[in-house]
């Protein structure tokens, strides 16, 4: 890319596109090489993409269903049309391997249609009265209705869908949305604006403010015309978010170390398989990569020489390969982080049996074995290309390690037995147990969030509805 196909990107408020006085320059994790000039918003760009997402929301709130069904369903069918472009673009500024970056599109495609159908079935329920003394001769029911302008803020490791899980949602119940997309990850925002606009969408009810969360974030966690807050990212700006939000609706989708439990008497090769996939996927830069592997004692060294030959067929590189399946992390920073954790588990006598050296920002899967329960790679979120694998005597001592974790977002487990499953499915404590593969497993309808800090409330198109819509009941003195 010449130095001339650097575009300036300006702010989208209100239905335009606004350039800011400020830029700050986007560069590829990968190669280093500028992308683009983003516009930096300041805090009155923030004050008026408010101002036009509550002007929208009065056109939003009284637009029928049906359309407001059709405009998701015409996101969806462009996407379609231009997926390959959106995927290379996610390629590009987040550096996940094309391949990952297909499958996101793939998906982004269905979360937008799940969000046509959902906004076709927004209802309330009818209220039997005569069960109170004192409610006879009443007849009542509740409705659903959209709260008002929502602010969304977005994180950099699905730029598509964890977009779409606030736009989808949000426009199916008839909101307005200020979308404040992470700073490596501003273009792909900017795309679905275009596509939006394309589909149909009334100017206003999507605002992208890109830039600084530091410096923007208060006024659009604060502001008194934002009903509701939507925020995906880490524990320690969730914290802040949630310190600032007061009596608002909030959403809080966060950071975890997943883990799995592996029982003896099951297939180790497709375990493996699925393990490979859940710890090295985008570098381990998934909020469900799976980051603590537990295994039974009878089948552990087997598991660990298959789990180290399946990770060195694994190809790293270049994001735009096809081939590739681990690229660069996101920022040299984490990178570098990462290298830190892994010598703090080797000082405490745990075992680096394959990977953990970088080549620029690109680190090669890290395999660790028997790791402490207190080491930084094992009790912190490592958000990086790193597993720990320990043996275990039995399911219970790994229910037990699984749960000494600040995070609960989801875990998994492979057994062939149902007792166990059902024993977990009590203990285990997560937002989501997956039984019979791996933690990092999500589709786009299903309940989706955590406990501890891993977050509150859920996503999962119909469970983000209900978030972002208010019950009102209404009672009839016949
Ligand atoms: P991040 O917390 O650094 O940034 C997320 C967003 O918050 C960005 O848009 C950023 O600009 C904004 N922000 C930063 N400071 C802010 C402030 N003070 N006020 C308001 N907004 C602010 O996260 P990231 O590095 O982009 O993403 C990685 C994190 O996201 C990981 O912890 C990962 O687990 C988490 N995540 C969670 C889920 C989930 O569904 N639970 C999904 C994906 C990622």
């Amino acid at each position: 890319m010449s130095a001339d196909d650097v575009k300036i990107k300006p702010l989208y408020i209100g239905g335009k596109r606004i350039i800011a006085k400020e830029f700050y320059s986007l560069v590829s994790p990968y190669s280093q090489e500028e992308i683009a000039k983003v516009s930096l918003a300041t805090i009155e760009d923030v004050d008026q993409a408010i101002g036009a997402a509550t002007h929208s929301f009065e056109i939003m709130r009284q637009m029928p269903a049906h359309r407001r069904s059709q405009i998701l369903a015409n996101v969806a069918k462009i996407l379609e049309q231009r997926a390959e472009e959106c995927a290379k673009l996610i390629a590009l500024e987040a550096a996940k391997p094309l391949k990952t970056a297909r499958g996101e599109i793939a998906r982004t495609i269905q979360t937008y249609q799940f969000a046509a159908e959902e906004a076709k079935r927004i209802h309330g329920e009818t209220i039997p009265m005569d069960a109170a003394k004192g409610g006879e001769g009443r007849m009542a029911f509740t409705i659903r209705e959209p709260l008002g302008p929502i602010s969304a803020i977005t994180p950099f490791n699905f730029p598509f869908n964890l977009v779409a899980h606030k736009l989808g949602p949000a426009f199916a119940a008839g909101n307005t949305v200020v979308l404040k997309p992470a700073e490596q990850t501003p273009l792909s925002a900017l795309m679905i604006a275009d596509i939006f606009e394309e589909a149909g969408l009334p100017a206003g009810a999507l605002n992208v403010v890109t830039g600084k969360g530091r410096q923007i974030g208060q006024k659009l966690v604060t502001d008194k015309r934002i009903q509701m807050v939507t925020f995906t990212g880490s524990v320690e700006v969730g914290k802040t978010i949630k310190s600032q939000v007061g009596l608002k609706r909030c959403t809080l989708e966060l950071g975890s170390n997943s883990a799995v439990i592996i029982d003896r008497n099951i297939d180790l090769e497709t375990a493996v398989a699925r393990c490979i996939e859940g710890a090295f996927a985008y570098a381990g830069q998934v909020c469900i990569s799976l980051q603590r592997i537990y295994v039974h004692q009878e089948v552990y060294s087997a598991f660990v020489e298959k789990f180290i030959e399946r990770a060195t067929e694994l190809i790293l590189g270049d994001p735009m390969d096809p081939a590739t399946d681990v690229s660069a992390m996101i920022r040299s920073a984490d990178a570098d982080r990462i290298q830190t954790w892994l010598e703090e588990a080797k000082r405490g006598g745990a075992e680096i049996v394959y990977g953990g050296t970088k080549e620029g920002n690109v680190v090669v899967p890290a395999i660790v074995l028997q790791a402490a329960a207190d080491m930084k790679i094992s009790c912190e979120e490592a958000f990086a290309p790193v597993v720990h694998i320990n043996s275990v005597e039995t399911v219970e001592e790994a229910i037990d390690a699984v749960n000494e974790s600040d995070y609960g977002l989801q875990a998994g487990i492979f057994t062939q037995d149902l007792n166990t499953a059902f024993n977990a499915i009590q203990k285990l404590e997560v937002g989501g147990v997956i039984v019979g593969d791996i933690p990092t497993f999500r589709v786009d309808h299903m309940p989706y969030g955590g406990v501890k800090e891993s977050g509150m409330g859920r996503e999962g198109i119909r469970y983000a509805v209900e978030e972002m819509t208010e019950m009102k009941l209404a009672v009839f003195k016949l």
